[in-house]
């Protein structure tokens, strides 16, 4: 078995911390666990672990207000959030709050273990690939340095808009469609009742057309977006 990474626990609740921690070591994670956010964002600050799995629901800050904290951080640690409520909208909270991934609760110890090795994968990969700076018009996206910028002007993105302005970056002209963009941006087979896609397009295309500029974002409808140099 390869070095499976440190995965840092945030659970108030005993019975499924220690299992979750059982499971994760059994399946050669070095698991650490704590039972809040302060002592979470303490744990971070003196070793940064490789994985993050978070409850929702924790005792004082929210595991959403957590994700938050640690973005607004410079903290990039891949972040899968724990839930038992099954609902759309806190999905899209917790992916808008920097979150990677998704489990609801009751899930499958199986089920995490394999998310988790999948998030590992890509970080580990996003680190190695070297990527060369992307332009489309007066756009222009440096991946590796993750800076980018409109007409010479430097955009300021959170990590979402970024990725996902990155994807659109790489396939300029090439309409992209929803599904696809999660596949590439949030990087799993999403239910497609999310709209978190519309959402982030929303929030990029309010960038990108601040001050005037031409609209670069164009939807298609039925299909989904592309970029295309005004
Ligand atoms: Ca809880």
């Amino acid at each position: 078995m390869t070095a499976a990474g440190r995965v840092l626990i945030v659970e108030d609740d005993e019975a499924v911390r220690d299992a979750v921690e059982r499971g994760l070591a059994l399946n050669g994670f070095t698991v650490g666990s704590v039972p809040d956010a302060e002592q979470a964002l303490a744990s971070v600050a003196k070793r940064r672990p490789d994985l993050l799995v978070v409850d929702v629901g924790l005792p004082g800050m929210s595991g959403v207000d957590l994700c938050t904290r640690l973005r607004q951080l410079g903290i990039d640690v891949p972040v899968l959030i724990l839930s038992a409520l099954d609902q759309v909208g806190d999905r899209v909270a917790g992916l808008e709050a920097g979150a990677d991934d998704y489990l609801v609760k009751p899930f499958d110890l199986q089920e995490l273990t394999l998310r988790l090795q999948a998030l590992l994968r890509r970080s580990v990969a996003a680190e190695a690939a070297a990527s060369v700076a992307l332009t489309c018009g007066p756009l222009w996206i440096d991946p590796d340095r993750r800076l980018a910028s409109l007409d010479g002007v430097a955009l300021e993105l959170s990590r979402r808009e970024f990725d996902l302005l990155s994807a659109f970056a790489t396939n300029p002209g090439i309409v992209l469609s929803r599904l696809r963009l999660l596949e590439l941006v949030w990087g799993y087979d999403f239910d497609s009742e999310t709209n978190v896609v519309d959402v982030f397009v929303g929030y990029l295309r309010r960038k990108l057309e601040a001050d005037g500029h031409p609209r670069m974002i164009h939807t298609v409808r039925g299909v989904g977006f592309v970029l295309r140099a005004p």
